[in-house]
């Protein structure tokens, strides 16, 4: 192996490749990391050869407020000066301010928050209050969604990649809206709203409204597309659900705080959740976090009634910590004023001005620094790009100084949220340059 002080960057390759165990990866060298990251200051990282890279995945679609954000890092210094660990059943006042604030940005109604160690058990436990609230079995959740990888959060998930899991019953999927390439012949915005909304009906009848317990969706749905809901669908949904006791829980794991320009996703389309889960955005994910926000009649629910649910590291005080002044500064810095800017004024127009100059770009969509590319081979057929020539753009963004999000037959366009105009016009170059390299 290369000795550290000769050649850091290929020493972090090889260790990684070495002793790491990959997650949703083979594990031969041929499939490992082609990237080593050092450091990072704001919407940068470096290597450990010293190249530079401007971060547009935000890492895992989390580091909202960029990297080494100052107040952030002053907040582990201090808890972790004061307390670095405590047990869940303690009173702390870090833990308590971290749930007031998300109870103070969450609707109405939400006073209660139950923190886990990340979006994935945030959706298990979500999942199981709603089972115990209603005394009904069936989750429904979309066929392209992402809800984790832990036993029920992954068979919820309604990707390819979902594994069959026999102790996790009572999962059923069902087609969201997805205008590009629609299920339900449909070609406006409203008429794809519709159907949907009359596809999930049918799904509710034919499984038994009496035996579902919640719909678990994504407002926004994220690694699956970025599909903004067209106009009606959440409020439809939240009606269906209203006239039959089911439960509506929105994952914000992704979408949530200031990724599209709101505290959550589900803010800018007029509908009410019973449960909110969250992740990543909260914190930035500098020390992990996540947890539901709870609507108070579930929440009394268990007020004689044990919640049978709980993790050593359930609001963790340095997690807690850096929520507190997650939250604080997206509201004193403006942030969220920031995407909304970037977004109408920077982000949005280059992107659909890089869609003009080529053809391979089918679909543009998108809000706040939450876009997608959707790349094909014929706009009028909508043919995906090929998988192969995705790896290859893939490596030429990297290759050029950009971490990219490549997914299937997108690029999501994901910096953080203090992502600035010349920073975009930069990136802007970087895809222009690969495209016409790769497809014309
Ligand atoms: N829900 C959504 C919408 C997500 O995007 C993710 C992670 N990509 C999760 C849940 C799972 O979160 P985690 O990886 O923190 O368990």
């Amino acid at each position: 192996m290369t000795e550290p002080h000769d050649d850091l960057d290929a020493y972090a390759l090889e260790l990684d490749q070495a002793h790491i165990f990959h997650s949703w990866s083979a594990q031969a060298p041929a499939h490992a990391a082609a990237v080593s990251i050092k450091s990072g200051l704001g919407t940068r990282v470096w290597d450990y050869a010293g190249n530079e890279y401007l971060d547009f995945s935000s890492q895992h679609v989390n580091v909202n407020l960029g990297h080494q954000h100052p107040a952030l890092l002053e907040a582990i210094r201090v808890q972790s000066q004061l307390l670095a660990t405590i047990s869940p059943p303690t009173a702390n006042i870090t833990r308590g301010e971290a749930a007031k604030r998300l109870a103070a940005i969450a609707p109405e109604g939400f006073n209660r928050v139950f923190f886990t160690n990340g979006g994935s058990d945030a959706n298990e436990n979500a999942m199981r209050m709603a089972r115990l609230y209603t005394g009904r079995d069936k989750i429904l959740s979309a066929y392209r969604s992402y809800h984790g990888n832990t036993g029920s959060s992954i068979v919820a998930t309604g990707d390819p990649r979902r594994i069959p899991n026999e102790f996790a019953r009572g999962h059923v999927h069902f087609f969201g809206p997805y205008l590009y390439r629609s299920e339900f012949w449909a070609t406006t915005p409203e008429q794809e709203s519709e159907r949907a909304l009359q596809h999930l009906r049918r799904v509710i009848e034919a499984e038994g409204a009496q035996t579902i317990a919640a719909v678990l969706l994504e407002p926004v749905p994220g690694t699956p597309g970025i599909m903004l809901p067209p106009p009606g669908y959440l409020a439809g949904v939240r009606e269906l659900c209203d006239e039959q006791g089911i439960l509506l829980i929105f994952d914000e794991v992704m979408c949530g705080f200031g990724r599209t320009g709101e505290w959550f996703a589900f803010d800018a389309f007029d509908a009410r959740p019973d449960l909110v889960t969250f992740a990543k955005g909260v914190n930035s994910g500098y020390v992990p976090i996540g947890g539901v926000i709870i609507d108070d009649p579930i929440a009394a629910h268990f007020n004689d009634r044990v919640f049978p649910g709980g993790l050593t590291y359930s609001g963790h005080p340095l997690a807690a910590a850096t929520v507190v002044a997650s939250l604080d500064t997206i509201a004193s810095e403006g942030v969220l004023e920031h995407v909304r800017d970037i977004s109408e004024n920077h982000l949005g127009p280059a992107l659909h001005a890089l869609a003009e100059r080529h053809p391979s770009i089918g679909e543009v969509r998108g809000r706040g620094v939450f876009w997608a590319l959707e790349l094909v081979t014929d706009r009028a057929t909508r043919e995906p790009v090929p998988a192969a020539t995705m790896g290859r753009i893939r490596a030429g963004l990297v290759e050029r100084g950009l971490l990219p999000f490549v997914s299937e037959n997108r690029i999501h366009v994901l910096p953080p949220c203090i992502v600035t105009p010349a920073e975009i016009a930069e990136a802007m170059e970087i895809y222009d340059a690969v495209l016409t390299l790769e497809l014309g």
